[in-house]
């Protein structure tokens, strides 16, 4: 896993592809041989990226060191806080080269670029710039014997050079969520983008350099996991925590490498969602929710739903609505305003999740809509195509609802009693987010306290407020991240205690 596959260029014709390079203390800095970057919408090459080795990721670790060494580690809070909300404002100032840099790496539509991931990169920044300025740390004072008192209060500390690790289905969102925080509590880090969407990673770095924030606060290199760059960044001495948004299987695989240095982690993982629909939902809302939750971003967020227990008494309706709202979906290119949903990542990614609409064939499911890929014509045949797709007939004992499939996709399965929906949505390895849909409210509350997740909804989806905790249990991860919980990991404590 990891790797991409090498593409060739050749034929491709035109001008060369633009280059994307690491950049170390401040500077674009050459690196090694390079891959391409290919458009999913038509398996174009945008770019060619060079891949970072040992040395330069060394490099990036040091210069992140100088940084914390130098004039960033002496300012203030205020300043380092002043200096998020600039880059928020660059990032504004800049914001359409960034949905452009963020839907051509992906093929995500222009309009979900701009209002989900651009827009809540500024957030990113403002968010843990608030947080940061207001943050207090715990004090005590102590009673002891004879009428003596000790004074015990905290002192924050950055943790350090932080590595950043993020994969590629909101890249500039997932990367902001780390580095806002990270960069506010007065760290530097190492960021390792995507090997499929490393164009806004590398952007940011031009906007946190016009903000002003200093050389060597934030690096980015380039390169895939094993035996790259990422691998080269979470095996380095000069790391003090990792920070890794992505798959399971990479986070058991980071937590091995850290272990023999015991550095904290903090893991935003997979995740195999459960939707839970009552039958006193209101039934034009739900479908709604379920619609977004189900094919967002092409189902390729870590919170969308694949599993939908429904009432049996709204068991047909909720599943001819679905139905009739993935019809609906419109599948093009990003920029055309009809749009609502785009290819895959990658071809790669693509076979990975054919096999999964395969395997729910021969385990018996009746597939309602979609199985496979569409002749879009167009010039289009060349992306990652692929059809939002819906079955029904499968149990919790077959493959498709036990493992995280990441596609435009999910499984309908009937329930009698509210114990069941929820032993049915807690049976899994994973824990990360779940949705209640009931007009209940004692339900709607019962319910969402039930569910073995980090992130319960209730008749909403994927609504943030950035103060509150994100993560996930399980196989979905360690550790909360948002608001002052953020603070816990790119934070240490120092304790003082003084005899009064
Ligand atoms: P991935 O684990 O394959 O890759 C993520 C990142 O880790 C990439 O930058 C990759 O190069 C790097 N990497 C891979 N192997 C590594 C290794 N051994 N050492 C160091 N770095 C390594 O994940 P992906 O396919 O890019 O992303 C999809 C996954 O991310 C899904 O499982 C999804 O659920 C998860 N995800 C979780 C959240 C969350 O907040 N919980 C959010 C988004 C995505």
């Amino acid at each position: 896993a990891g790797r991409a596959a090498p593409r060739s260029t050749a034929g491709a014709g035109g001008a060369d592809p633009p280059v994307l390079r690491a950049f170390v203390a401040g500077c674009p800095v050459d690196a090694g041989p390079s891959w391409d970057n290919v458009d999913p919408v038509d398996g174009s090459v945008r770019s060619r990226v060079q891949e970072s080795g040992k040395d330069l990721v060394d490099r990036a670790v040091l210069a992140a060191r100088a940084a914390l060494d130098g004039p960033w580690g002496a300012l203030s809070v205020a300043q380092r806080t002043g200096l998020m909300r600039k880059v928020a404002d660059r990032i504004e100032a800049r914001f359409e080269e960034f949905v452009l840099a963020e839907s051509g790496d992906t093929g995500k539509p222009l309009a979900q670029a701009r209002e989900l991931d651009v827009a809540r990169a500024v957030a990113n920044f403002r968010a843990f710039a608030d947080t940061v300025a207001a943050a207090g740390a715990p004090s005590y004072l102590t009673d002891l014997a004879g009428g003596k008192q000790a004074l015990n209060y905290a002192v924050r500390k950055p943790l350090g050079v932080v590595a950043v690790i993020v994969p590629w289905n909101l890249p500039l969102l997932l990367l902001t969520w780390k580095v806002a925080p990270a960069l506010a509590c007065g760290n530097a880090v190492v960021v390792k983008p995507s090997e499929w969407t490393p164009t806004t990673a590398t952007l940011l770095a031009e906007v946190l350099a016009e903000a002003g924030v200093p050389d060597g606060v934030y690096n980015v290199v380039h390169g895939f996991g094993p035996g790259s760059a990422g691998q080269f960044l979470t095996e380095h001495p000069g790391v003090d925590g990792v920070t890794f948004t992505g798959s399971s299987a990479t986070g058991s695989a980071i937590m091995r490498t850290v272990a023999p240095r015991v550095r904290p982690v903090s893991f935003e993982l997979g995740g195999k969602n459960a939707a839970v629909v009552f039958a006193d939902a209101d039934l034009e809302l739900t479908l709604a929710g379920l619609t977004r939750s189900v094919f967002a971003n092409t189902g390729q967020v870590c919170l969308c739903t694949e599993r939908v227990y429904v009432e049996r008494p709204v068991f047909d309706d909720v599943v001819a609505g679905l139905v009739k709202q993935a019809e609906a979906l419109r599948l093009g290119r990003p920029d055309d305003p009809a749009t609502t949903t785009g290819p895959l990542i990658s071809t790669e990614h693509r076979e990975r999740v054919l096999g999964y609409y395969r395997l729910a064939e021969e385990q018996g499911a009746r597939v309602l809509v979609g199985g496979g890929v569409p002749a879009l014509g167009d010039g289009l045949d060349g992306g990652s195509w692929i059809s939002p797709t819906l079955w029904t007939g499968l149990t919790n004992a077959d493959a498709p609802l036990r493992q995280e499939i990441f596609g435009p996709c999910a499984a309908i399965v009937p329930f009698d009693t509210e114990d069941e929906a929820v032993r049915l949505a807690n049976d899994t390895d994973y824990g990360l987010a779940s949705v209640v849909w009931t007009t209940n409210l004692s339900r709607g509350h019962r319910v969402a306290q039930r569910m073995r997740v980090g992130l319960s909804w209730v008749n909403t989806w994927f609504l943030r407020d950035l103060r509150s905790p994100f993560g996930g249990v399980g196989l979905s991860g360690i550790g909360r991240e948002g608001g002052e919980h953020s603070l816990d990991f790119y934070t240490e404590l120092t304790n003082v205690c003084v005899a009064l």
